[in-house]
C-alpha cells in the first residue's frame, strides 16, 4: 500500500489523480489533501478518500471545514503544505499546485525523500538547480506528469544520465499551439480570458489555459526539460501538432525518432509515474489510429508568440532569470484574467521585468523567493503605469 499525498487536490491535475487512484483502492490511499479556494470541494472529497490530513489556506476555511463535519487533522498555510509534503507515513507526493506557491511543499517532499510526482512545473523553473541538487543529495525520485516530459521520459532508456551517453541528439517537445494559432496578430490585441482559456485539446486550470495560449507554457516546458534531461536550451526544439497525439520526441544520433503516443489525457502520464516502472490502468482507452484522422507538425511562430524566445533567453541567461521569468509571468497572467491587461501586454511585462530586474545565481531558496519578489513587483508597477496610461 503506497499512501499518496496530493498538493492541489482540487484542481485539473489533482482531480484526475484522484480518478486513477480510486481505480487502484488495493494499491494507493490517500495520506493528505490540499486546497487553497473553492473549500466546499473538500468536503465530498474527503468523505470519500478519508485523508488524515487536509490543509487549507486560511483558519477561516479550517473552521468552516470542521463545521461541515471534516473529521480528519486540518492544517493551514504553507507550513501545513510542507508538513504534509515531508511526513514519513507518505511515500508519494503529487505536486499540483499551480505556481510558486508549490515551490517550498514540492522542496519539502523532495528533501524528505519522497517519490515526487511533478506536475508543478513554476517550481522547478524557478528552482532548477537547487531542485535537481537536493533530488541527488536526499535520494529523491522525481518524476515528470507533465504529459511532453513523460513522453520524453518514456522515451529515453535511462532518463538520469546525460543525453550524450544515452546517444540523444534532440529532445522535440510537441505544442498543440493553443486556441490562437492561426488567428492574426492584430487580432491577438482584443482576445478575452474567455476565449484564451477555451483550449482546443485539454482541459486544465485557467493559468496553464493562458499560457497555453501565449505559448509560455511550452517556454517553461523548454526550461523544465532542461532541468529534468540535462539538455541545454538549443537541444530542445519545440514543434506545433495541433492533434496532441504525439506527446513528444527524442531524435537519437543514428536517426531513430522515439515517440509517445495516446489520446489527450492526463490519467496516463499520472498513471505513468504513479506506477513506475510498472504499468496499471488509467482509464484511457489505447489509441485508435484509425480514428485521429491526419497528424500535421509545423514550426512555431516566434513573432506571434514572442513568450517562446523570452524562456529561451532566461534560460540562456541562468542564475534567477527563470524565476523572474516565472513570477512575470504570474502577475501578467493574473492581470489579463482579471481583465487588467491585454493579452498582448502579457509578453511585454514578462520581457520588461526581465531586463529590469537583477539576476544572480540561484544557489539558495532564498536567493530564488528574493528575485521571485522582486519581480513580482515590478510587475506589479509595469502594469499600474499601463491603466494610469489607458
Ligand atoms: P488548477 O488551477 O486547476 O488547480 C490548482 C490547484 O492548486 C488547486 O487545488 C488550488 O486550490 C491549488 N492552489 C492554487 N493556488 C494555491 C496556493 N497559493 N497555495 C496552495 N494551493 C494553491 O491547476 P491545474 O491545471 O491542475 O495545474 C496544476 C499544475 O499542474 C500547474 O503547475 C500546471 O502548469 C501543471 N500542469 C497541468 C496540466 C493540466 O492538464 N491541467 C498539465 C500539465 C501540467
Ligand atoms: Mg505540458
Amino acid at each position: 500500500m503506497q499512501y499518496v499525498t496530493l498538493l492541489g487536490a482540487t484542481g485539473s491535475i489533482g482531480r484526475s489523480t484522484l480518478d486513477v487512484l480510486s481505480q487502484h483502492p488495493d494499491h494507493y490511499r490517500v495520506f493528505a489533501l490540499t486546497a487553497h479556494q473553492r473549500i466546499e470541494a473538500l468536503v465530498p472529497l474527503c468523505a470519500q478518500y478519508r485523508p488524515v490530513f487536509v490543509v487549507v489556506a486560511t483558519d477561516y476555511q479550517a473552521e468552516w471545514l470542521r463545521n461541515q463535519g471534516v473529521d480528519c487533522s486540518i492544517l493551514v498555510g504553507s507550513d501545513g503544505l510542507c508538513q504534509v509534503a515531508g511526513d514519513a507515513r507518505t511515500d508519494v507526493v503529487m505536486a499540483a499546485i499551480v505556481g510558486a506557491a508549490g515551490l517550498a511543499p514540492t522542496l519539502a517532499a523532495i528533501r524528505a525523500g519522497k517519490k515526487v510526482l511533478l506536475a508543478n512545473k513554476e517550481a522547478l523553473v524557478m528552482a532548477g538547480a537547487l531542485f535537481m541538487a537536493d533530488v541527488q543529495r536526499y535520494g529523491a525520485t522525481l518524476l515528470p506528469v507533465d504529459s511532453e516530459h513523460n513522453a520524453l521520459f518514456q522515451c529515453l532508456p535511462q532518463p538520469g544520465d546525460s543525453l550524450d551517453v544515452q546517444g540523444v541528439e534532440r529532445l522535440v517537445l510537441t505544442a498543440s499551439g493553443g486556441p490562437f494559432r492561426l488567428t492574426p496578430h492584430a487580432d491577438l490585441a482584443n482576445v478575452t480570458p474567455e476565449q484564451a482559456v477555451r483550449h482546443p485539446r485539454w482541459s486544465m486550470g485557467p493559468k496553464i489555459s493562458v499560457d497555453s495560449a501565449t505559448l509560455m507554457n511550452k517556454g517553461l516546458e523548454l526550461i523544465e526539460a532542461c532541468w529534468l534531461f540535462r539538455a541545454t536550451e538549443d537541444q530542445v526544439e519545440i514543434c506545433i501538432h495541433p492533434q496532441s497525439i504525439i506527446h513528444s520526441m527524442v531524435q537519437y544520433r543514428d536517426g531513430s525518432t522515439l515517440a509517445q503516443m495516446g489520446c489527450p489525457d492526463m490519467r496516463t502520464p499520472i498513471a505513468v509515474a504513479l506506477a513506475w516502472p510498472e504499468r496499471i490502468r488509467s482509464g484511457v482507452p489505447s489509441l485508435d489510429l484509425l480514428q485521429c484522422g491526419p497528424l500535421e507538425f509545423s514550426a512555431p511562430d516566434y513573432e506571434r508568440f514572442p513568450c517562446l524566445d523570452l524562456a529561451r533567453q532566461a534560460m540562456r541567461a541562468g542564475g534567477t532569470a527563470p524565476a523572474i521569468l516565472n513570477a512575470a509571468n504570474e502577475i501578467a497572467v493574473a492581470a489579463f484574467l482579471q481583465n487588467e491587461t491585454s493579452f498582448l501586454q502579457i509578453p511585454v511585462i514578462i520581457s520588461q521585468t526581465l531586463a529590469q530586474v537583477a539576476g544572480s545565481s540561484a544557489d539558495s531558496l532564498e536567493a530564488v523567493l528574493d528575485a521571485d519578489d522582486r519581480a513580482r513587483s515590478y510587475a506589479l508597477r509595469l502594469l499600474s503605469v499601463c491603466r494610469v496610461n489607458h
